[in-house]
């Protein structure tokens, strides 16, 4: 597979050294050259999930990894399900929450860990990463129990959910977990001085882990084969997918799976007040405004990184930017939607109702609608509970870590004893 940056076109990467590098030249992400398209796409979905993800994934990266490589590969990181849930008779939603941490991030995050497992040859990696609670559990996760490498987690003392710690900071083994004493910002700068250390990124082959690397992607364009391949033939001809967006990475990537011959007839990027994106397809200018804080605050961005992708990709398949449907939520409206969702039958958070809503509104006759639910209910227990107005019990992950004791070493902000620790580790 070849990439290339959207910023300096003359950097061609493999998909390896795409993955290895996170990002290209003055911070440019990496795009791919040619996106191959399955002729026979009704083959590929009667597959089993497993080897469809296989197959699918080693036509994308034109075999760079073997479809057997990939085939092992798959069935570490995806060790859950995509399920459909019907909501309606023309109306379902794509559950992405079964993973280890309750989100979407599961798919990327774990894939991307098979990827860096297998590039390190073996050597020994570190991977440092600062969280304000989401990112860091789905990176701890993904590495758990691997060999050669390590992972550092820092977060914000007493400013991630009781919930949020006990997921992530209760494993032990590679992972070690870091509570600060200041806030995420300050993490953020520690873990920024350790990669400006050459020295001690040579000594512990520090890594990122980044969310905007590749290979998050391409594990992303496989649950919209698996969520058409639930579906009819009939329905799947109709297919209009709504997505809720912070950094569009999910949109990315069923974009992906479109150009690869997936029939999806439509987008629609569902956004929260943080609105710069359906703004700027609707004036054509971007203008992102200070980041507000809302009810779906995953999708509290107001520059999200990965719309150059989104925007090349609708440049080279030649489609036009005003085939992909918008549409803003405010948190009363998200607060309604909850609600209508639960009148449906279906509890549901934030995120995935700011989707289904609409989606509801923009379905026209005689289409199928498909939204993605990118976080288990009880992730957003609180504003889920108040919303509703009753309890929603916890899923097992969540119950069976909420005993464990909490296992992270406390420190201040001070870069001199993070070295310490890394080079001790
Ligand atoms: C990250 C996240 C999103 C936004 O996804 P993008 O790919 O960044 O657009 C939506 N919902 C949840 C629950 C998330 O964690």
């Amino acid at each position: 597979m070849n990439l290339y940056n959207l910023k300096h076109n003359e950097e061609q990467v493999s998909f390896t050294q795409a993955v290895k590098q996170g990002l290209g030249k003055q911070q440019g992400l990496f795009f791919p050259d040619n996106i191959p398209a399955f002729d026979d796409i009704d083959a590929l979905l009667d597959l089993d999930f497993h080897p469809r993800c296989a197959k699918l994934l080693a036509a994308l990266l034109d075999n760079e990894l073997s479809e057997q490589e990939l085939l092992e590969m798959v069935t570490k990181a995806f060790i859950f399900p995509a399920p459909l849930a019907e909501v309606s008779d023309k109306i379902s939603a794509l559950e992405l929450f079964h993973g280890p941490t309750l989100a979407f991030k599961d798919f990327g995050g774990r894939f991307m860990a098979q990827c860096l497992a297998k590039f390190s040859n073996g050597n020994k990696t570190t991977i440092l990463t600062a969280t304000s609670g989401d990112t860091g559990a789905a990176v701890a996760h993904a590495f758990y129990g691997m060999e050669n490498i390590n992972v550092v987690v820092l977060y914000p003392k007493g400013k991630i959910s009781p919930l949020q710690e006990k997921l992530f900071c209760t494993l032990g083994g590679n992972i070690t977990t870091v509570a600060v004493e200041a806030d995420f910002d300050a993490c953020q700068a520690m873990v920024k001085q350790s990669f400006d250390d050459e020295a001690l990124k040579q000594a512990i082959g520090l890594n990122s882990a980044n969310s905007i690397n590749i290979s998050r992607l391409v594990a992303q364009v496989c649950y919209y084969f698996e969520a058409a391949a639930q579906l009819s033939k009939a329905q799947r001809e109709q297919l209009v997918v709504s997505v809720p967006s912070g950094n569009f990475g999910n949109l990315t990537a069923g974009l992906i799976a479109k150009a690869m011959g997936l029939p999806i007839k439509r987008f629609i990027a569902a956004t929260n007040a943080n609105d710069t994106v359906p703004r700027y397809l609707a004036s054509g200018n971007w203008e992102p405004k200070p980041t507000q804080a809302t009810l779906s605050n995953a999708m509290d961005v107001s520059q999200p990184n990965n719309w150059p992708r989104v925007e090349e990709l609708f440049k080279t398949k030649g489609w036009p930017l005003s085939d992909l449907g918008k549409g803003v939520m405010s948190d009363a409206q998200t607060a309604e939607a909850v609600k209508a969702l639960d009148d449906a039958g279906y509890v549901c958070e934030p995120h995935g109702a700011i989707a289904y809503q609409q989606l509801t509104e923009q379905l026209a006759e005689g289409e199928q609608g498909l939204f993605l639910c990118t976080a288990h209910p009880a992730k957003f227990k609180e504003s889920v509970e108040e919303i509703l107005g009753r309890e929603i019990g916890l899923p097992k992950p969540l119950a069976d870590r909420a005993d464990l004791a909490l296992l992270s070493k406390e420190m201040p902000a001070d870069f001199a004893q993070l070295r310490e620790l890394l080079m001790s580790i």
